[in-house]
């Protein structure tokens, strides 16, 4: 799946987010980072921790 063009709020450019999976205490986070600052767009839980 490709991710969609958004503005960055960090740099004002419009970007197409890269996908960055990072292992937290609390089970897998995927970001959406822009490229050209590096800065997070978006994170959410991946996968949600067995109860
Ligand atoms: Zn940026």
């Amino acid at each position: 799946m490709q991710a969609k063009e958004t503005k960055c709020p960090w740099c004002d450019e419009v970007i197409q987010p890269k996908e960055v999976t990072t292992e937290g205490k609390h089970g897998k986070i995927q970001e959406l980072r822009c490229p050209k600052c590096d800065g997070i767009i978006k994170a959410r839980l991946k996968d949600l921790p067995p109860i």
